[in-house]
């Protein structure tokens, strides 16, 4: 193949996504190139729209149209006391910028994963010296689990959070 600049950016670029390499990202190129019409050219015009138009609500860092306002926080007479956090560092980024002063409780809503604890003891930490509750939903048996195939980890953990009945 010769040297292509526009090419190889573009290898660069694609090989930034989420669970892509430059393999990936060469056949996707290539897939794109050989459909010019049907993909490449929509696909073109269809990212410049999404980076014209889409952008992040400044209050509760939802993805909206900038021609829009957010339909989580249009009506300004709406007072939210409560924040679900889920996986996303963006949902820090909400909570700095939104109102703390009247959130009552944080519910951490992040996965049970290394990276989801990681997160929700990062915002606990960030928090821990408001009167802000925080709360994070319980762990343990999966709805329709077994106790015999569950794994040490997720027995600990249901034993951890059981509850009084
Ligand atoms: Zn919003």
């Amino acid at each position: 193949m010769q040297n292509l600049p526009e090419i190889d950016n573009l290898i660069k670029l694609i090989s930034k996504l989420p669970g892509l390499g430059p393999k990936s990202a060469k056949r996707i190129i290539l897939k794109m190139i050989n459909n010019r019409q049907e993909i490449l050219k929509p696909l073109s015009n269809n990212l410049s729209d999404v980076f014209k138009n889409i952008e992040r609500c400044r209050i509760c860092g939802t993805l909206k149209s900038n021609n829009n306002p957010c339909n989580n926080c249009e009506d300004k007479n709406k007072k939210y006391s409560k924040i679900c956090v889920v996986e996303n560092i963006s949902d820090q980024w909400a909570i700095e910028s939104s109102s703390n002063d009247n959130i009552e409780e944080v519910i951490l809503a992040t996965s049970a994963t290394v990276e989801g604890q990681t997160t929700a003891f990062y915002i606990q930490d960030s928090i821990k010296n408001t009167n802000v509750k925080i709360s994070k939903l319980a762990q343990g048996l999966p709805v329709g689990g077994e106790i015999e195939t569950s794994d040490d980890g997720t027995l600990i953990s249901a034993f951890k959070n059981r509850r009084d009945l």
